[in-house]
Order: structure tokens, then C-alpha cells, then sequence
């Protein structure tokens, strides 16, 4: 399977051979306890490096050295010019350690390094970019009370903040919660996924060589039940960001409620994706099929249920069983690889584990359906037709690349079966028709709507869930009200 793997980088090599420590203080450390974890290279199942695991001494070193950096020293000096100068710096770095980063997300990941040179590393960048470009532009505002009186508002940094982030987009997702953080002034504690903190660490170099005063970013790599809960349960960090599961989610919005921490939550999906019939079916086929494929449906945003007008519903089950049948999957670094295998072990069980509950619920299953190769987390893309809105794989987040495909006869049928649903992350629109498609996109409950598109994403546009899909708004300048808090400030002036 394994063909025409691209060479290494003598970096990532270099990177892979030596310890991966815990980042704190501007320094590389190992974890208070010496304790190490292996991280999997999902296409082969091979150990591709030991990572020091952070607990709670850890974080707690990790808080403090956040704490320091955000009250005295270079950080809180700073101009506004200087930290925006220090972020496009960082992205620069980035930019020139792109194929070293790519081959990591590979690698760790499992997504193709194509995908990751092409997609990855420049949206990370491009992210970094926009937010240095905000440093200087965080207003506040002036009151009119009277004469006697002036009131203003100062958007101050929010503090030390926590953030944890999943594996499925390791630096997309590490650059979307530390854009807006830095732009603000805060300083961060941030924990990647256990499976995927490779590229992350990689980075932490880079921050160094940017010049980031020590402790502004601290990168505590560990699981989420001991490191991930350490974060949402420290006294002295003033927000968590998170995105990932919402089962997840759940705990820390339990969690944070004990010392009134700032929440942003960004969460899971069963995102519609709707083919009206005047659609250019071309066009919205390739869409539905990218817009659940893509990342190897390992996507919240994931077009997972796929409504088709009953006039066009034999054709687009059809087409986009083809298209599911000529994927190449392979490894990452494949030089061929379309699709990659899934993150870990447990992923592809889960999702072979849906799998089998849709045949069982008597879905159809119109092309894939099984786990591919011997050795690897891999798992076909699977295409189910003649799926009914009552069975659990048209319900629960598969994270996978596993599709429901539903008819439906009536626009405002659909808008009723699309919004029924505890998810409002995303949702498609496909027509041809500019009044319809506005319409449809006024009446979907999700935080983001796509009309003639899927997963389009822009650090400039906001992104975040209606209902148990999440809180608050990441990107955009919508992130920035995330990490400040206003001050109101009177002056008496008689
Ligand atoms: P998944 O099940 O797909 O791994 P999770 O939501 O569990 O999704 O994981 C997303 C991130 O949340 C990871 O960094 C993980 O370590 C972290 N995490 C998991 N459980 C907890 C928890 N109880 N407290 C804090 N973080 C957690």
C-alpha cells in the first residue's frame, strides 16, 4: 500500500529523533512526573515519536509562567505595533517551515501532505496574519454622559487563557485560538490533542525565534482528562477556548461554572447539505462530496446529512458513489494518497461501529461501507442511501467519512428536517435560484451557511455553532470580544 513515500525533511527528522518536551517559560522541559506518551502514525500504526505528557504540576508551572508574562515584563510593554509585529514575524517562520509542518500534520495526522502544504499551513499562516493586523485596531469607545463628565472604554486583554483544541486540523485549529489571544495581549496555556501534537511543538521553535517574550505561550502537551481538565479547573486562568467533542464540551461548561471562567465552545455538527431541484447538479454533487469527504469527513462542519430533491435523488446517489469508489486512500506522505487513513484506532472503530448500525437500521449501503487494509486506521468512504430521518447515522455526529443521503419533495419540508436536529454548526444550499437560496440561508439554523459551496473558511469570516453546537464566534473580528473584557471608565470633569 505503502508507495512512493515522499523523502523527510532533515528537520522533521531531527524533530522526530529527539525527546518532544513540554513547552513552558520559553523553555523545552520535560513533564514534572518524567512521564512520556507515544504519538501513532495512523497510516502504519507505528510509534513516531515519545512526547512528554503534562499533569497538573505541569499546568500549574505552565499558569504561572502565563500569569508572569501577562502582569510585568516585555509582554505588557509591548506597543500594539510591536505584538502585531511579533505575530506577522511568527507567520513568516511558519511560511518558511511549511514542508517540515506539512509532513508533520502527515504524518501525525494523517491527512494527505499535499492537502496540508496546500490547505493547512497557509490558512494557519494567512490566520496569524489577519490577527497581527488587529493588534492595532482594538477600540474602545467614548461615551456622551454630559459635560461634567466623560466615560470611556478601554478593551483590555482578558488574561491568561487556556485553550484546547482537537486533532483533526492541529495547526489550523492551535492558529485559530492563539490569533485572536495575541492580537489582544493575552497570555495562553494551550493543550493539542494527544493524538496530533506534533506540528504544534514544532512551532514552539518558531514562537522562540520570533522573538515572543518567554511565557506569552506555553504548549502543554497531555490528555484531556488529566492536562485538558487541569486547564478548565485552574484558578488562575480567566477563559477556556475549546473545541472538540460535545460531550466534551459539556464537562467543561460544568467545570468552568466553579470559578465563573470565560467559555467559548466550539463543537460538534450534523451539518445538511441541501440540493434544491433547480440546482446545477454538476457542481453540487462534487459539493456534497467534498463537503462531507474532505479531512476524511474528520470535520465538524462535515456535510453529513445530504438532503436531494426526490427528482434528482437516483442520480446523486449514483454519482456520488463513484466518485466514493475511485478515492485513492493511502499514507499521508503517499505521494498518491487522496485520502488518508483516520487519526487513531479509536476512530475507526467508531466509525466503522456507525457503519454497522446504519446496515442494521436497513440503509442502503450504496458504495464503501468497510474498513480498507490491513495495517492503518483506515475506513472506505461510505455512501448511504434510502436513510430516514429517525435512524441514528441520519442523528449522531459520525466524524467520519460516512454520508446519509435523504430525499426530500417540498423546500419547506427540508428547512423543517434540516434545522430538527440538537447541531447548528453548518449547512449547504445548492440552487440556482438567488431569492431561494438567501431564503433557504435566513431560515437553516447554523452558525454558517453556504450557498453554491461547502467549507469555504476565511480568517475574516466568523465561524462557530447555533445550539449544542457551540458558544461564542471564533475568526473574524467577532474573536476578539472573546479575549477582552471592557472597562468602563468615568472622569469627573467639574
Ligand atoms: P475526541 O473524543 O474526538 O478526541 P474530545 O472532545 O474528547 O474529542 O477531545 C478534544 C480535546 O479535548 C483534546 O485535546 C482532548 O484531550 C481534550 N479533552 C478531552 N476530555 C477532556 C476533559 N475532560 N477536560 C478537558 N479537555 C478534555
Amino acid at each position: 500500500m505503502l508507495t512512493a513515500q515522499a523523502e523527510l525533511k532533515p528537520k522533521v527528522k531531527k524533530f522526530l529523533e529527539d525527546k518532544v518536551e513540554l513547552f513552558i517559560d520559553g523553555k523545552f522541559v520535560p513533564s514534572v512526573n518524567g512521564k512520556t506518551f507515544e504519538t501513532i502514525n495512523p497510516a502504519t500504526e507505528e510509534v513516531l515519536a515519545l512526547v512528554s505528557e503534562a499533569e497538573e504540576e505541569d499546568i500549574d508551572l505552565a499558569v504561572k509562567a502565563a500569569r508572569r508574562a501577562f502582569e510585568k515584563g516585555a509582554w505588557p510593554e509591548l506597543s500594539a505595533a510591536e505584538r502585531a509585529h511579533l505575530i506577522y514575524k511568527l507567520a513568516d517562520l511558519i511560511d518558511e517551515n511549511k514542508e517540515e509542518l506539512a509532513q508533520l500534520e502527515a504524518l501525525d495526522n494523517g491527512k494527505p501532505y499535499q492537502v496540508a502544504l496546500e490547505d493547512d499551513i497557509p490558512a494557519t499562516v494567512e490566520h496569524y496574519r489577519y490577527y497581527a493586523g488587529w493588534a492595532t485596531k482594538i477600540l474602545g469607545q467614548t461615551t456622551p454622559i454630559s459635560k461634567d463628565y466623560l466615560n470611556y472604554t478601554r478593551h483590555e486583554p482578558i488574561g491568561v487563557v487556556g485553550q484546547i483544541i482537537p486533532w483533526n486540523y492541529p495547526l489550523v485549529m492551535s492558529a485559530w485560538k492563539m490569533g485572536a489571544a495575541l492580537a489582544t495581549g493575552c497570555t495562553i496555556v494551550l493543550k493539542p490533542a494527544e493524538q496530533t501534537p506534533l506540528s504544534l511543538l514544532y512551532t514552539a521553535q518558531l514562537f522562540k525565534e520570533a522573538g515572543f517574550p518567554d511565557g506569552v505561550v506555553n504548549f502543554v502537551p497531555g490528555f484531556g482528562q488529566t492536562a485538558g481538565a487541569a486547564i478548565v479547573n485552574h484558578k488562575d486562568i480567566e477563559k477556556v477556548a475549546f473545541t472538540g467533542s460535545t460531550v466534551t464540551g459539556k464537562y467543561i461548561m460544568r467545570q468552568a461554572a466553579e470559578t465563573i471562567k470565560h467559555v467559548t465552545l466550539e463543537l460538534g455538527g450534523k451539518s445538511p447539505n441541501i440540493i434544491l431541484e433547480d440546482a446545477d447538479l454538476s457542481e453540487a454533487i462534487t459539493g456534497a462530496f467534498n463537503g462531507i469527504m474532505y479531512n476524511h469527513g474528520q470535520n465538524c462542519s462535515a456535510g453529513s446529512r445530504v438532503f436531494v430533491h426526490r427528482s434528482h435523488y437516483d442520480q446523486v446517489v449514483e454519482e456520488l458513489s463513484k466518485l466514493a469508489n475511485n478515492v485513492k486512500l493511502g499514507a499521508g506522505m503517499d505521494k498518491e494518497t487522496e485520502m488518508g487513513p483516520l487519526v487513531s484506532k479509536k476512530q475507526q472503530e467508531r466509525v466503522l461501529g456507525y457503519i454497522e448500525k446504519g446496515k442494521a437500521e436497513g440503509a442502503r449501503v450504496a458504495a464503501g461501507g468497510e474498513k480498507a487494509f490491513e495495517k492503518g486506521y483506515f475506513v472506505q468512504p461510505t455512501i448511504f442511501a434510502d436513510v430516514t430521518d429517525e435512524m441514528i447515522i441520519a442523528n449522531e455526529e459520525i466524524f467520519g467519512p460516512v454520508v446519509a443521503v435523504l430525499p426530500f419533495d417540498t423546500v419547506e419540508e427540508v428547512i423543517e428536517r434540516a434545522n430538527n436536529t440538537p447541531f447548528g454548526l453548518a449547512a449547504g444550499v445548492w440552487t440556482e435560484n438567488i431569492k431561494t437560496g438567501h431564503n433557504v440561508a435566513n431560515s437553516l439554523k447554523a452558525g454558517t451557511v453556504w450557498i453554491n459551496d461547502y467549507n469555504l473558511e476565511d480568517a475574516a469570516a466568523p465561524f462557530g455553532g447555533y445550539k449544542q453546537s457551540g458558544i461564542g464566534r471564533e475568526m473574524g473580528s467577532y474573536a476578539l470580544d472573546n479575549y477582552t473584557e471592557v472597562k468602563s471608565v468615568w472622569v469627573n470633569l467639574k
